[in-house]
């Protein structure tokens, strides 16, 4: 057996347990994620585009051998808006050779249905086997709704490098937010000079204290990459947070420094801690047990 492919054995066969959820309300959008006010398209630096809103986004990197995407929203109408969005950044989106997915729910995975069948037919879909596995699993509600990719070109790996054109994406495993989650790592420029972007695949900690703590780990395990690789950027999907520091890189004259280049210090000190905040905010909410939080804080 090939383990690169998908182990559905049992295709049909899902898990027999009641979607419906009797006597609990039905799953909507959480209140951060139901804004899908536009957000201006914005070239970040000198090859890194952001396209999306308040709700999710997308970033694009330019590279010698056309775009790769990472993520694509809910679905076709949230995709069209981040397609008009590059276009108007003057990126052509019929030139999306990688689409990178950072994890298994639906507002990343959405559009890729969207792209492939109108606008970039060849690009290669990448997604973790773990997540690919786990969607194909679970029952298409909620978070895991439809449309889905049709199919996974590239199974991500933890610690994986994938070039295009002459740009390296590295790969961090990050389970926790999903059990297929992935972060990535990416060299940019800034006029020229060298920095590195850190992006977290996911934000929110789910309600359950062995996810919660896998989630922890996963902060831990991506700075230790964060470290090697200096990131000196930090960036997220759910991008609404920086829309102030999106406004002041538009508005910046030539000499500022671009205010979303923080530095390998504030990286670990003001990106990462805000998913360890997250971490905290949401266990200190779950029903008690045994574990004792606070001797985790430093
Ligand atoms: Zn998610």
């Amino acid at each position: 057996m090939n383990i690169d492919s998908p182990v559905i054995f049992s295709p049909g066969n899902r898990p027999a347990i009641n979607t419906a959820r009797p006597g609990l309300p039905p799953w909507t959008i959480p209140a951060a994620l139901a804004d899908f006010t536009p957000m201006e398209p914005i070239r970040l630096f000198d090859q890194f585009y952001y396209v999306g809103t308040r709700s999710v986004g997308a970033y694009l990197v330019s590279t010698a051998d056309g775009l790769v995407m990472i993520d694509t929203g809910w679905n076709e109408t949230d995709c069209a808006l981040f397609v008009a969005g590059m276009k108007q950044l003057g990126l052509n989106p019929r030139t999306i050779k990688l689409i990178l997915l950072t994890h298994e729910h639906i507002d990343h995975y959405g559009g890729v249905p969207y792209l492939k069948d109108n606008v970039c037919p060849e690009a290669k879909v990448a997604l973790s086997l773990l997540g690919w596995n786990y969607m194909m699993t679970r029952p298409i509600e909620a978070a895991f709704g439809e449309p889905r990719p049709k199919s996974i070109d590239i199974f991500l790996r933890d610690r994986d490098q994938i070039t295009q054109g002459q740009t390296t994406f590295h790969v961090v495993a990050t389970p926790g937010h999903t059990p297929g989650c992935m972060s990535f790592i990416i060299p940019v420029t800034e006029n020229g000079e060298h920095h590195v972007v850190g992006l977290m695949g996911g934000v929110a900690v789910p309600l359950s204290w062995n996810e919660a703590f896998l989630y922890y780990s996963s902060i831990d395990y991506f700075m230790g990459f964060a470290r090697r690789f200096r990131c000196d950027i930090g960036l997220g999907t759910h991008a609404a947070y920086l829309e102030e520091a999106m406004k002041a890189v538009r508005s910046r004259q030539p000499s500022e420094l671009n205010p979303l280049i923080i530095g390998p210090q504030r990286f670990e000190s003001e990106y990462l801690q805000r998913y360890r905040d997250q971490f905290y905010s949401t266990v200190n909410r779950l029903p008690a047990e045994t574990v004792v939080v606070s001797a985790l804080k430093k």
